[in-house]
Order: C-alpha cells, then sequence, then structure tokens
C-alpha cells in the first residue's frame, strides 16, 4: 500500500435480502464495491430452503467467484465479507463468513471490527467444551450467539450477546434465513442500510448501496439490530445506547471511499476540508501541490484551492502491481517500490514541491517519498500530512504496529522532519481534524492520535465516554 503506509482496514462486509431472485450477484457486486476495505480473502453466504452455503477463497473478490460458482450460491438472503486480518492469521480457516451449525440450525457471520475482550471470552467457552477452528474474533462472536440462542429468542439472544462483547464490530449475520445487521453500541465502524425495489442492503459503506443502484436510507445508528427476511425489514430495535458514540476517524481519513457518505458527512467533503485546514495551519512557500496517489489526493486538492499554488501530479501509480518479490538487492528493492509509484520528473523538477499524504506510520515510506521526489529534481520538498501524528496504537480493527514502530510516539515533530529528508513537515492539529470531520470530539475516537480510549483496554488510559449503556 502507497500512501498510508502499511496502515490497513479488517474488513468490509454486505448484507442482501430480497423477495425474490439470488442475493448472491448483488452480494457480489457490493464486495467489489468495498474491496479496499480487504484484499486477502473473500466470500458469500446464503440461506436456501433454511441451509446455508457459503464459499470462501483466498485473494480479490474477482479471484474467488465466477460466474459459475454465483450460480451455485442461491437464496434470497445472504451475507458477504472480505477481509484483511488483524487478528487471526491469513489463511482460508480465517476467511469468513463463518458458518456454525447448532441444534437450531445455521448461524454465518461476517464481522468487520476488532474484540478487545477476545481471550476472555474464548477461555470461558473453551471451559464450557466448545471448540474452535479459528483463531479469529468472528468464532467467538458466533459461538457466543449459538450459546444464547440456545436459551433465547434471537433479539434477547443478540441483547446478551452485545452485552458481552468489548471493542468494535458491525457485523452481518444469517441466523437460519433471517438476514440480521449489527452495530456495535459506539460505533466505531460504519455500516448502513439501502433499500431496493424488491429489498434491502446493509453495507459498510453507501459507495456499494450506489454501486447496486440501491437508495441509501440510513445509518444503522450505534447499537442498534435490523432484522430483514426475504426483502422485508421485519424488526429494528436500538439496543444500547452510549452515552457518546466513537465513530473511527481513520475512516474519514483513509479507510472509506470518498464518494462514501458516513454519518451524515460525505467523505470527500471532509477531506476537501481537511486539506483546506492544512494550509491555514502549515502554508509553505512553494511552486507545487502534489499527492501521494490515492490517499493524498483530495487533501491536496484542498490544500492547493485554499493556498493557490497550483495542483499537479507528481508520482504515479501502478495500479497493476500485485504481490512483488522480497528482493535481496537494493537495487532491486528500489525497482519494485518505483512500480508502483514513479515521479514524474517534468513536473517536480527544479520546483519547491508540497507533499500531502494522509498519514505517516512508521515513516519508511514517508522518508523513500520525499527521496524520489527529490533525485526527481526537486530543490524543496514540503511534507504535509492529513492527520495528526498517531502515537499509540489501535485496538479496534486497524493494523498500525506497535508503539516502538510508530515514529510519532518516539519522535518529535522536528525529529521526524529529519528522519524523513524533508525541508518542512506539517501534521494537521487534533481541533482542525475534528472541525473539518464536523462532530463534536466526544463523538469520536481518537485513541490513536491521543493514547487515551473511549473504552478499556488494559494497559492504557480510557476517557471520554461513561459507557453507561442504557438498555431499552
Ligand atoms: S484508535 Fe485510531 S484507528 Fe483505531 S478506531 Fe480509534 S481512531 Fe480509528
Amino acid at each position: 500500500m502507497i500512501g498510508a503506509e502499511e496502515l490497513r482496514e479488517c474488513c468490509g462486509i454486505v448484507g442482501v435480502s430480497l423477495s425474490g431472485g439470488n442475493s448472491s450477484l448483488p452480494i457480489y457486486y457490493g464486495l467489489y464495491a468495498l474491496q479496499h476495505r480487504g484484499q486477502e480473502s473473500a466470500g458469500i453466504a446464503v440461506c436456501e430452503n433454511g441451509e446455508i452455503n457459503v464459499l470462501r477463497g483466498m485473494g480479490l473478490v474477482y479471484e474467488v467467484f465466477d460466474e459459475r460458482k454465483l450460480e451455485l450460491l442461491r437464496g434470497n438472503n445472504g451475507i458477504g465479507h472480505v477481509r484483511y486480518s488483524t487478528t487471526g492469521a491469513s489463511r482460508i480457516e480465517n476467511a469468513q463468513p463463518l458458518v456454525l451449525d447448532f441444534r437450531g440450525g445455521s448461524i454465518a457471520i461476517a464481522h468487520n471490527g476488532n474484540l478487545v475482550n477476545t481471550q476472555e471470552l474464548r477461555r470461558e467457552l473453551e471451559r464450557e467444551g466448545r471448540v474452535f477452528h479459528t483463531d479469529s474474533d468472528s468464532e467467538v462472536i458466533a459461538q457466543l450467539l449459538v450459546k444464547e440462542l440456545m436459551r433465547h429468542d434471537l433479539l434477547t439472544a443478540i441483547k446478551e450477546l452485545m452485552l458481552r462483547l468489548r471493542g468494535s464490530y458491525s457485523f452481518v449475520m444469517l441466523v437460519n434465513d433471517a438476514l440480521v445487521a449489527v452495530r456495535d453500541p459506539l460505533g466505531f465502524r460504519p455500516l448502513c442500510i439501502g433499500e431496493f425495489n424488491n429489498g434491502y442492503v446493509v453495507a459498510s459503506e453507501t459507495a456499494a448501496i450506489d454501486v447496486l443502484g440501491g437508495r441509501f436510507l440510513q445509518d444503522v445508528p450505534p447499537g442498534e439490530v435490523v432484522i430483514f427476511k426475504d426483502g422485508e425489514l421485519l424488526e429494528r430495535h436500538r439496543l444500547y445506547k452510549a452515552s457518546n458514540t466513537a465513530h473511527c476517524v481513520f475512516e474519514y481519513i483513509y479507510f472509506a471511499r470518498a464518494d462514501s457518505v458516513l454519518d451524515g458527512r460525505l467523505v470527500y467533503d471532509v477531506r476537501l476540508k481537511i486539506g483546506k485546514r492544512l494550509a491555514e495551519e502549515h502554508p509553505a512557500e512553494a511552486d507545487i501541490v502534489t499527492p501521494v496517489p490515492d490517499s493524498g489526493v483530495t487533501f491536496a486538492i484542498g490544500y492547493a484551492r485554499h493556498s493557490n499554488i497550483p495542483y499537479m501530479e507528481g508520482f504515479i501509480k501502478n495500479r497493476y502491481v500485485g504481490r512483488t518479490f522480497i528482493m535481496p538487492e537494493q537495487r532491486m528493492r528500489d525497482v519494485a517500490v518505483r512500480l508502483k509509484l514513479n515521479v514524474v520528473r517534468r513536473n517536480v523538477e527544479d520546483k519547491r514541491v508540497i507533499v500531502v499524504d494522509d498519514s505517516i506510520v512508521r515513516g519508511t515510506t514517508s522518508r523513500k517519498i520525499a527521496n524520489y521526489i527529490r533525485r526527481g529534481g526537486a530543490r524543496e520538498v514540503h511534507f504535509r500530512v492529513g492527520s495528526p501524528p498517531i502515537i499509540a496504537p489501535c485496538y479496534m480493527g486497524i493494523d498500525m504496529s506497535t508503539r516502538e514502530e510508530l515514529i510519532a510516539a518516539n519522535h518529535d515533530v522536528d525529529e521526524i522532519c529529519r528522519l524523513i529528508e524533508a525541508d518542512t513537515l506539517g501534521y494537521l492539529s487534533l481541533e482542525g481534524l475534528v472541525a473539518a470531520i464536523g462532530l463534536p470530539a466526544r463523538s469520536l475516537c481518537l485513541g490513536c492520535l491521543t493514547g487515551r480510549y473511549p473504552i478499556e483496554i488494559p494497559g492504557e488510559v480510557c476517557i471520554l465516554r461513561q459507557l453507561t449503556l442504557s438498555q431499552f
């Protein structure tokens, strides 16, 4: 990944319920629209005549499925998943949807997020004799739900389940032939509902609804469960309500597609505002503003517009690069990186260049970018970053390294500027980010930017939220 170096989302999810016809094709295209949220594996589960059929595989959506396979997955109600692993190794057993059979039927689950109490829950379930087949936290959710379903009706079982889960979770499930969507009470990860003429779609992002030609209805409110079956919305209940939400700010900065609307805000607009704010906070005398593609593009447009400095592409990204081999020689390693990102020499030669990226994680990619542009003939390199410094890890489903690896956890801005070999460096302020998103800080998760988290994590500081969940 270029741009947000090694900053990876864990998953994208889709659920479709139709009054007639086959749900697997819209799920397939929905997953295609969410491919940016996970590229390691993809899977679809559908229910036909009370039986859940699932197909999962390693790779991109189009690599896992073809027309013949989709034809075999028949059913009005279904769910799908694209995955990048944050917990659980990258292997087929951990691919989702995960299916479990139990005395009352079968369930399939597709989960986006990360629990912080997985070990505790897993140990408890193992003590009760339950056997795990994967090391993912999604199986913990599935096993816990099965346990509750043995004792309660569906709604009460989900209520009990949510009471036990700590962390971020948006999921879609098939419980026999019902499609169930759940968003955690703090709303860390997005989840939204759209409507077709003959049914409904639930997806991580509105872009998936748009691609399917659906009408966006609304976000699933944090703490809510929505149940669909055969194209009907049967029930919806806001089971828990927290004093404040904790939407992940990196969904706005990086993960979500710019054409998605998250909690009422078009991501593209937020990114433009971030660029404008960055220009206000960190102006520079320069000849061009250039993005690190693709993640820096909208910020750079906002920066350029506000500063009246021309926007110009200094890099071209090769979108067709798959896996590159581990190269033993430095020269060949450089080839692999240039294959992904090449400098447009004519645009940067003899210029003072403002380079805009979304974040700096370890700093290694930023240094390479600064060096490339300098080797391309730039006179000065001014690095601007569309997020505040990342000083602490994420426990809620974003893979962004440990504290030791995070450059901003161990160095101040001047030191980072020297380390990445830029002439100047400017990060967006926390206030600037909150203002650009346009939600109060208390509604956002800022854990990795402040080191203070909205949920209890052993060894970390918990602030902001009195997690008083009021039961409806
Ligand atoms: S810690 Fe950072 S990346 Fe993780 S959920 Fe919070 S804002 Fe998002």
